[in-house]
């Protein structure tokens, strides 16, 4: 089959590898749309070879490992992909789920950049989700990280008459907004750079959209609520800056959803936190039910986030945009 390969940094090849082998607990899906990531322009940056990415993705079921239930050939499906060590403490104790070496789907082996994935541990309802028939193969593949977003933000639960602010307009923080409106939060203010991403945002929801490249997203913040401060932040981009601003905007009594990844360590004064009893949570997860029921029901919407589309065997264009084109926002592999 067909697929995108890494073969060094910042290189990737559409070459020809063999299929996928069918286990008994898997199962393999001939690929429809697959996402490009931002974590998956992390590992690209860097000198690997072999990698095939494709964490968000959609397709149809063509084989099923003889173990697997409920599962039938042609079903429309998203899916997470994750190997336990099969040795850790959780692993011996067979609750693998809980694994601490979790191997993942496009990092550690094969994704969905390709005509075939397989997807081991296939459970209906728990890794594989069937993808009702309003949703477009694009609007399936877009349920991943639209799910980290419906996580984080529920996480929060924000009220409908507060002010959230969503520092960081990657998609995460995108589709954040879309799950703040979908949730009815009365307010929502939203900064970060680039003017595809401040246009998305206010086509999302948002209320008020700072530009943090121009403005003090902080003072912008500040006067959007008369002085008062933001209920909740969720802080989509993990920078220093945005860690300072989130704990100086949010009022007392809030609360800050760390969503992105931290690339360098953090240096803070915690006294701010202490005496405005702010709460501080982290956030990693997905809730795929949850996603897709707001897509299902116009409440959120992928088509405000995909901005270029292209074939497998464009794959090294497809990288190169993600990676330097100021409008991308998401790039999403179609195969025919
Ligand atoms: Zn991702
Ligand atoms: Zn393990």
């Amino acid at each position: 089959m067909k697929a995108a390969v890494m073969r060094g940094a910042r290189d990737i090849r559409t070459e020809v590898v063999p299929d996928p082998v069918l286990e008994p607990h898997g199962v393999i899906i001939k690929v429809k749309a697959c996402g490009v990531c931002g974590s998956d322009l992390h590992v690209y940056k860097r000198d690997e070879q072999g990698t095939i990415f494709g964490h968000e993705f959609s397709g149809d079921v063509v084989e099923i490992g003889s173990q697997v239930k409920g599962i039938v050939t042609g079903m429309r499906v998203t899916a997470v992909g994750f190997k336990p060590c099969g040795k850790c403490f959780w692993c011996v104790q067979g609750k693998g789920y809980r694994c601490s070496h979790m191997a993942l789907l496009g990092y550690q082996f094969p994704g969905a950049m390709a005509e075939y994935v397989h997807i081991p541990h296939a459970v209906l309802g728990r890794t594989v989700f069937t993808v009702p028939a309003e949703l477009s193969y694009e609007d399936a593949a877009s349920v991943e990280p639209l799910s980290i977003s419906y996580f984080s933000v529920n996480r929060a639960q924000p009220k409908e008459d507060e002010v959230a602010a969503v520092l960081g307009l990657g998609v995460i923080g995108l589709y954040a907004i879309q799950v703040l409106k979908a949730l009815g939060v009365s307010k929502i203010v939203a900064s970060g750079r680039r003017g595809a991403r401040l246009k998305a945002a206010r086509a999302c929801g948002a209320d008020v959209v700072i530009d943090a490249a121009k403005e003090d997203a902080l003072a912008a913040a500040m006067a959007a609520t008369a002085g008062m401060g933001v209920n909740t932040v969720m802080e989509c981009a993990g920078m220093q800056a945005t860690f300072d601003q989130s704990i100086a905007m949010t009022r007392g009594g809030g609360k800050i959803m760390l969503v992105g990844i931290y690339e360098q360590p953090l240096a803070w004064d915690p006294l701010t936190a202490i005496s405005k009893n702010l709460a501080l949570v982290g956030c990693l997860g997905g809730n795929f039910p949850g996603a897709i029921d707001l897509l299902r029901n116009g409440k959120a919407d992928a088509k405000h986030l995909i901005t270029h589309r292209f074939t497998l065997e464009q794959a090294s264009e497809a990288f190169r945009t993600q990676l330097h084109d100021p409008g991308a926002i998401k790039v999403m592999f179609k195969m025919e």
